[in-house]
């Protein structure tokens, strides 16, 4: 890393304790930068650097809410508003007992480069709570929604700040999200939330975007190795909204997906996954995958395991960061995989990510691979503004054509720079300039 990319780095450390997600995506970056520095001096004299990595706007706020038992809870909110050169923030809401602000700026970071090489016109942000939704009532998600609502109302706008849905967050939360907005506002401004109801604004195909669009920039990257995802194995990982929808794309492309994942085990089924069983368990029961293995012979779940020791050709992490360590890519080295493609954000640690880019195997980074669901959520918002809502197979074919332009601006990029076939280099820096390049235009603000 060039010096000054490290006086940085290290400022973004001393000013930012205890986020070691944070630091991480920072690093991740930076890390693909040296070359575009020595090449444009003028991002130098503007400080883009130093600007890039501080967030626009941070707001910390306290939800109380009642629970079913009468029981007042206190939970906390937040939303980084972290960069709008492209156009208003935008990036989902996560509700998990594990956020907190590290979590949340490590995500909104990752979302200014991924927004940027949707080509979309739209900026960066992240947000959401350390609220568990597992185990809770409707009454009591629709309680806490209407009360993290009631504050962050104030801060959104179809304008200004777009969130969407992220872990723990899917679409009867937007549901009670979007209608505590619109009685807060009295606007039925539909653009200010994505990933809503297809009746009342929502569009077609934004559920299944960002796991097909995974599988579209797999397919991609095994097309520039002469192959295709017809006949590969697949290990994913997670059964939330991610995971289903890249299993049903893998499927239909002729895959066979073999794993699923939760917080508590992972199924293996040898005969391939089960697609209309994992909907029901997980979509309308919101079971666990042990649920789906006690109605499916054959299958098995591994409890405490790694499911990256199943072997596979293809490799699509998609439940959370950091789920994929050293251990697990060597074993998925060990067993021969091709392709790793990140649905979820920044699931592979950094010495995950150099086992497999030092053995060769083609390794697509979040922010490009699962870029998908936030180009489709832009999608969503065209149609809003213009009220003229497109058929699934419209949505689809876009989003087939905006993976593709991913996936081509990433291997040009990184051949550009004299390293065909690093994705991660090519996405941060194809990323970044776009970024850059408005900010300078901009100037300091
Ligand atoms: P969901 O809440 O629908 O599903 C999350 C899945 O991951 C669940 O199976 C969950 O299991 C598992 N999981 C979550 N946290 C952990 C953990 N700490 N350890 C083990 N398993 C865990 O979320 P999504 O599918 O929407 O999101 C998955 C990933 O994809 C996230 O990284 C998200 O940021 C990313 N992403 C999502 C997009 C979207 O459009 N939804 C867009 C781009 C990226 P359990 O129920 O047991 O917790």
């Amino acid at each position: 890393m060039l010096p000054e990319l490290q006086d940085v780095y290290d400022r973004v450390i001393r000013r930012n304790h205890g986020e070691p997600e944070f630091h991480q995506a920072v690093r991740e970056v930076f890390e693909s930068l040296d070359p575009v520095i020595e090449k444009h001096p003028e991002y130098r004299e503007h400080a883009i650097i130093s600007r890039i990595v501080e967030p626009e706007r941070q707001i910390m706020f306290r939800v109380p809410w009642v629970d079913d038992s009468g029981s007042v809870q206190v939970n906390r909110g937040f939303r980084v508003q972290f960069n709008s050169a492209l156009g208003p923030y935008k990036g989902g809401l996560r509700f998990h007992p594990s956020v907190n602000l590290g979590i949340i700026k490590f995500l909104g970071f990752e979302q200014i480069f991924k927004n940027s090489l949707t080509g979309r016109g739209i900026g960066g942000g992240k947000g959401g709570s350390d609220f568990d939704p597992h185990g809770r009532s409707d009454g009591e998600i629709m309680r806490f929604c209407q009360a993290f609502m009631s504050e962050l109302h104030r801060h959104i706008g179809e304008h200004t700040d777009v969130p969407a849905g992220d872990i723990g967050v899917g679409g009867r939360e937007i549901g009670y999200l979007y209608g505590q907005y619109k009685r807060l506002t009295n606007r039925a401004e539909m653009g200010v939330l994505t990933g809503k109801g297809v009746p009342w604004g929502g569009s077609r195909g934004r559920t299944e975007a960002t796991g097909y669009g995974v599988v579209i920039f797999a397919d991609r990257m095994l097309q520039t190795a002469g192959q295709a995802m017809e006949g590969q194995r697949v290990v994913v990982s997670g059964s939330g909204n991610v995971a289903i929808y890249a299993v049903e794309k893998a499927q239909e492309l002729g895959a066979t997906v073999v794993t699923v994942s939760d917080s508590s085990g992972y199924v293996v089924d040898e005969a391939g996954i089960d697609l209309e069983l994992l909907k029901q368990v997980k979509e309308v029961e919101r079971g666990r995958v042990s649920d789906y293995v006690e109605r499916r012979p054959g299958s098995r779940l591994v409890q405490g395991g790694r499911v990256w020791d199943v072997p596979c050709t293809v490799a699509l992490p998609c439940a959370t960061q950091n789920e994929l360590d050293h251990h697990g890519a060597e074993a998925l080295v060990k067993n021969g995989v091709a392709v790793v493609a990140e649905g979820a954000n920044m699931p592979s640690t950094p010495d995950a990510v150099e086992i497999f880019q030092s053995s060769h195997v083609l390794f697509g980074p979040g922010k490009a691979a699962n870029a998908g669901g936030v180009a489709t959520s832009a999608l969503e918002m065209a149609q809003n503004a213009s009220r003229e809502p497109l058929t699934f197979s419209e949505v689809t074919s876009k989003l087939e054509g905006i993976m593709e332009r991913i996936h081509f601006k990433c291997a040009t990029t990184a051949e550009e720079y004299g390293r065909p076939g690093d994705y991660v280099l090519g996405a941060n820096i194809a990323g970044f300039r776009k970024v850059a390049d408005a900010m300078l235009e901009q100037g300091v603000v």
